[in-house]
């Protein structure tokens, strides 16, 4: 993830960089002028002083096809998808592995967990939870960075007996920055030094207030390890679902964005892909970032082969011409020529851009400034 100094920064706004150590003090992240803050903090505290600052990262503007967005009647509900953020430590993997536990349809399915980089819980009630499992923000920043806004909300895990620590208030910041709404996990309640109201005290000072503060963000706690409170976290999140409305189109080309992908010995290229809309199938022609491609096999995260994949669903997709990256868009096309056409395309575009704007991300991520 792309990161610049206090100094910098100060530079470019034509603000005094003592004024913005100040501001992110404020913010509750004490940090020196020559230190690095991440993009999450830098816009806010770009918009804080009344800056406009336009998101332009090394990737892809003009790597991304224009959304149109698909007729109200097409619509049908999606799950919602949810991504762990919080400090190291504070129990993220803990609680993904623990949520895990709530599918029904786990034990049945003969399927064997795979970590694919997310995965897909049913409930009691037959719907269903998307958790992107690369927990902490990097996967999060990078993946908006290319403009791939997945998460429909965030599970913010702060530790009881540990309190707000900075990768929290990071974590805080790229919410808000994000503008997806959050719920609080306050984990390790089963410790003896848990104090979880010291938690929700702390919270206010960064602008996060929790029901029982008076505010409207949902709180929970639980234990990771004993695995209490796992039911009330899921309800809310279902609610918070609820309240977003969730819905996209199933019957189209599909789109989706790479969670993770590698070059797997025996398999070739591999991309997870979370579908936005539509649905994928196997025999699909597809463009993926700069990469092209046709679906040979989808496999989902329990490593059964499935013939499709529709909104919501993380499948991992073989049959790729190479390896994107995080946060690449895929697009379904018509046939393979068109496929390797938009692919080259894209080539040349990053090709060009790597050459002559080598160190030009950050240049360019403020270059909008105003
Ligand atoms: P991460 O770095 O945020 O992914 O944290 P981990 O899930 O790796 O957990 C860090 C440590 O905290 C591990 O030793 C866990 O066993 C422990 N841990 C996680 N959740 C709980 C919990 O609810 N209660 C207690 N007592 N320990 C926990
Ligand atoms: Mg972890």
């Amino acid at each position: 993830p792309e990161t610049i100094t206090v100094q910098e920064l100060a530079n470019r706004m034509a603000e005094r960089g003592a004024d913005l150590v100040k501001a992110l003090f404020k913010m509750g992240m004490p940090v020196t002028m020559t230190q690095s803050i991440d993009q999450d903090t830098a816009e806010l505290l770009v918009t804080d002083f009344g800056h406009n600052v336009k998101r332009v990262s090394d990737s892809d503007v003009d790597l991304q096809t224009e959304v149109e967005a698909d007729p109200e009647d097409t619509l049908k509900p999606r799950a919602p998808v949810v991504t762990i953020m919080g400090h190291v430590d504070h129990g993220k993997t803990s609680l993904l592995d623990a949520l895990r536990g709530t599918d029904v349809v786990k034990g049945e399915s003969g399927g064997i967990t795979q970590h694919i980089g997310a995965y897909q819980v049913t409930l009691k009630d037959k719907s269903k939870i998307t958790f992107l499992d690369t927990p902490g923000h990097e996967a999060f920043t990078e993946m908006r960075a290319r403009g791939a806004n997945v998460t429909d909300i965030v599970v913010l895990v702060v530790a009881a007996d540990d309190g707000l620590m900075p990768q929290t208030i990071e974590a805080i910041n790229h919410t808000k920055a994000a503008g997806v709404p959050m719920i609080v996990a306050i984990n390790k309640i089963d410790k003896h030094e848990a104090n979880p109201q010291r938690v929700r005290e702390r919270l206010l000072e960064h602008d996060v207030q929790v029901e029982a503060m008076g505010g409207e963000t949902q709180d929970v706690e639980v234990s990771a390890l004993k695995k209490t409170g796992l039911d009330e976290l899921v309800e809310k999140i279902q609610l918070q679902a609820e309240l977003l409305e969730l819905k996209a189109n199933p019957d189209r080309a599909a789109e989706g964005a790479v969670v993770e992908a590698k070059l797997d010995k025996g398999r070739g290229p591999v991309a997870t892909i979370l579908v936005g809309r539509g649905t994928l199938k196997v025999g699909d022609v597809f463009v993926v970032g700069a990469e092209s491609g046709k679906v040979r096999a989808l496999v989902d995260d329990k490593g059964r082969q499935v013939k499709e994949a529709g909104p919501s669903m993380p499948v991992e997709v073989l049959g790729l011409s190479g390896v994107p990256r995080a946060g690449d868009q895929l697009q379904v096309v018509e046939n393979e020529a068109r496929a390797r056409e938009v692919a080259e395309y894209r080539q040349s575009v990053l090709t060009q851009k790597r050459t002559t704007s080598a160190p030009a991300s950050l240049e360019s991520m403020f270059s909008a400034l105003k």
